[in-house]
């Protein structure tokens, strides 16, 4: 068996026209273009392409985008200080600080300082307190990402169980959290392995779905899969070569797999495209619109 390759790129596509359509009528009936703030400190060169493609992709959506480059020397006074001015400016809906920091600036008071209702990267505690409680807001823009590329392809989550390998605040715990939701595109069986767990094989081949975020290089095997079972990979790693690879091993999974995304891709465009979609979810929020 050859696996069906769930192709994040084609689907971002398709899903970034819904959104330009979005925005262009948000536009036309009230007069509001959504806008994204980008936050970028210090010259981390994988950081400042993440911040130009996702400049980048507001622009091909309609998005308004207003980069901010600051200097590695910037104090955590500064920044607090920007992010002040971000919650209050009206022109913009979203706020996404590029993470990692320098060092000398702590994460934490910084993600919490960005206003809950223009937290579109979903990281924030009110977010992910909200989607603990089933009444989201904002989703973590790769959990979602994979969410969807899942349902889009017309893999549903319901009554499935789905492993995640990987506990993160940014992947693997977001995603537990929205699969394990009451609800349509949810309702999975959700089980999470980690660096603590013995003997992830034997969960993996329990599982009808596996999600990899782990920054493991080809970790998951094919022995490790279930013939039929789904994979969605998001990790993305950097070979000697230069290469980007993912979690699974990708040539190997597939012949095993029903279904699984390339790296890259695959997840990659998706989370880009979620980032969009609260950017344009924030705007409508606050008109009032949903
Ligand atoms: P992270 O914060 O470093 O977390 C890694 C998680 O994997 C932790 O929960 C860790 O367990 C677990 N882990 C690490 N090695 C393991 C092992 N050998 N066996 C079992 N569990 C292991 O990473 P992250 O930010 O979630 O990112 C994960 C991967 O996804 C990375 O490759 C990253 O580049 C990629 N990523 C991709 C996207 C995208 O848009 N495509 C977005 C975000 C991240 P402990 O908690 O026990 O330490």
């Amino acid at each position: 068996m050859s696996a069906t390759i769930l192709d994040g790129k084609a689907l971002a596509k398709t899903m970034q026209a819904e959104i330009a359509a979005g925005v262009a009528e948000l536009l036309r009936t009230h007069g509001v273009r959504p806008g994204l703030a980008a936050v970028l400190v210090g010259d981390n060169p994988a950081s400042r392409i993440y911040v130009r493609n996702k400049v980048k992709a507001c622009e091909l959506v309609g998005i308004a985008s207003f980069r901010h480059e600051l200097p590695a020397t910037t104090t955590q006074a500064e920044l607090l200080d920007l992010v002040a001015r971000l919650n209050a400016d009206p022109a913009v809906h979203g706020i996404l600080v590029q993470l990692p920091l320098p060092k000398h600036i702590h994460e934490a008071a910084v993600v919490d300082a960005v206003s809950p209702l223009k937290d579109v990267d979903g990281f924030g505690p009110e977010s992910l307190g909200l989607l603990a409680a089933g009444r989201p807001r904002f989703l973590a823009c790769t959990p979602a990402g994979v969410q969807q590329l899942l349902l889009r392809n017309g893999i549903d989550p319901a009554g499935k169980h789905v492993v995640i390998v990987g506990r993160s605040n940014i992947v693997g715990k977001p995603l537990s959290l929205i699969l394990m939701q009451k609800g349509p595109g949810c309702d999975a069986t959700v089980t999470v392995c980690h660096s603590r767990t013995p003997d992830i094989g034997a969960v993996t081949r329990s599982a009808d779905v596996i999600v990899m975020a782990i920054g493991s290089p080809k970790f998951l095997r094919a022995e490790m899969v279930r013939p039929g079972a789904v994979v969605v990979d998001v990790g993305m790693n950097r070979l000697a070569d230069g290469s980007l690879c993912g979690d699974a091993d990708f040539a190997a999974v597939k012949e095993v797999a029903s279904a699984i995304s390339p790296v890259p891709g695959g997840v990659g465009p998706m989370t880009i495209t979620m980032l969009l979609s609260n950017t344009l979810r924030s705007a409508r929020l606050r008109l009032g619109l949903l």
